[in-house]
């Protein structure tokens, strides 16, 4: 498989290496999949009875077989994946597909965990460092800081605004130490992400270091996420399914796109938002409007202007009515994240965390519509309820337990150097800490 970008489809192709350390196309867009191979034949050799680790090391065997042998993705699939995916149920038509099983607790340990590894393999291999830096608001931080953790050949520099981030989510940040370095930035979370890309357009500093970022538009994330697409698809033989994917900035649904186009069968999407609605706005009336963002108890999908939008255009070839039939787009408000949280306790006995919620209200509506009430629906769990635990405990009057995971973190010293808002400041510490 090869890769362009996203704003000029006639550029060379880049293979998977060369797009996973660069991040972004030289000419600003994203890099995407120049062709879409077909994996049907594949997945349906698959038991049912398949282990995620065997459904991914299938699936990247094939899609990254021009980058790495065999063997190598054998032991990347196992080593980034000791964790998998499991699936709950609601009721007969709706199910769960529970992605928070990861260290981070969040889904987005599937993408950080695959590029960690695919990394340190093209690294060592080549006996190359490198430093990734990166700014978090707190969600993608800590998937990012476990991914990275002792991977060997690779620094982490970890850059969030201080007093801006949750109790646990800063403990998750900064007390795992060794290769992981987390800066207590003195401003906000927009200080953060423009200090780290003016040290990437800093010629002098990245003559020096070899710097990588490690965000969530980067293939080396999107592609692991379509993974667990195919796993549910084939646990539950392969029949054409819905998929509804709480959303923030696209990447979870996009990987869900191309897992269809691969050759999933797949009879809808969803795209679940909070307030932040600016993707089911242009499904309904055709006008993509982006925007500041607003805040919501799903803070992790206040996303005012999603990135990966621009992939789902190329996908659909601009046409909104193409896009239109294959995605279909809701709305949730806090207050209807409150009130299901509770219900779902309730009804069902199960703790959701609020972007699992968003997407649970969404199907619910999609299944009180639907002509064809055989089709299950599969809503993504993107989070474990223990991440959020002031809104689960309003809404429920309960606490869910604490993972081992996340409780051990809360137990651990802080270790954070704390920064101005500068370059300055970010140069020195890269200074200090990796100048040879
Ligand atoms: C990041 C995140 C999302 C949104 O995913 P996108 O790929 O940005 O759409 C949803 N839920 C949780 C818990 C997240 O951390």
């Amino acid at each position: 498989m090869t890769f362009t970008s996203t704003r000029s489809r006639q550029a060379p192709a880049v293979d998977f290496r060369t797009a996973m350390f660069q991040g972004l196309a030289p000419d600003g867009g994203l890099f995407h999949p120049s062709h879409e191979p077909d994996l049907w034949r594949l997945l349906s050799s698959l038991p049912n009875s398949s282990t995620f680790t065997a459904i991914a090391e299938a699936v990247l065997g094939e899609l990254l077989r021009d980058d790495f042998p065999p063997d190598v993705i054998a032991r990347l699939t196992r080593e980034a994946f000791p964790f998998a995916p499991s699936m709950s149920r609601l009721h007969d038509q709706h199910l769960i597909l529970e992605l928070f099983h990861g260290p981070s607790c969040a889904f987005k340990d599937y993408g950080a965990s695959f590029l960690a590894h695919a990394m340190e393999a093209s690294l060592l291999e080549s006996n190359q460092r490198a430093i990734i830096l990166t700014a978090t608001s707190g969600d993608t931080g800590s998937a990012v800081a476990r991914a990275f953790f002792r991977r060997r050949n690779i620094e982490v520099v970890i850059l969030y605004p201080s007093g801006r981030v949750s109790p646990l989510q800063e403990k998750q940040l900064t007390t795992l130490g060794d290769n992981v370095v987390a800066l207590e930035v003195q401003g906000s979370f927009d200080d953060c992400q423009r200090m780290v890309k003016e040290a990437f357009r800093d010629p002098g500093l990245n003559s020096r270091y070899r710097l990588t970022s490690a965000n969530s538009i980067n293939l080396g994330r999107l592609l692991p996420q379509a993974l667990y697409y195919v796993a549910a698809s084939i646990w539950l033989g392969m029949q054409p399914l819905v998929f509804c994917v709480p959303s923030g900035n696209f990447g979870n649904l996009t990987a869900g796109v191309l897992a269809w186009r691969w050759g999933v069968p797949v009879r809808q999407f969803i795209a679940a938002t909070n307030a932040n609605d600016v993707v089911p706005e242009y499904l309904k009336t055709g006008q993509y409007r982006p925007r500041a963002s607003l805040q919501t108890y799903a803070n992790a999908m206040d996303v005012g202007d999603p990135s990966n939008f621009e992939r789902l255009q190329l996908i659909f070839q601009d046409s909104g009515l193409e896009m239109r039939k294959m995605i279909s787009g809701e709305r949730v408000d806090d207050k209807e994240i409150l009130e299901t949280i509770g219900r779902v306790r309730r009804e069902y006995g199960l703790f959701v965390d609020p972007h699992t919620a968003v997407g649970i209200v969404a199907a619910e509506r999609y299944i009180e519509r639907a002509a064809e009430p055989t089709t299950p629906v599969v809503t993504l769990a993107t989070a474990h309820p223990a991440k959020f635990l002031e809104v689960t405990e309003a809404a429920t009057g309960e606490r869910p337990l604490i993972p081992e995971r996340l409780a051990e973190a809360l137990g651990l010293p802080k270790q954070a150097i704390v920064i101005d808002n500068t370059l300055e400041a970010l140069t020195e510490v890269l200074e200090l800490r990796y100048s040879t």
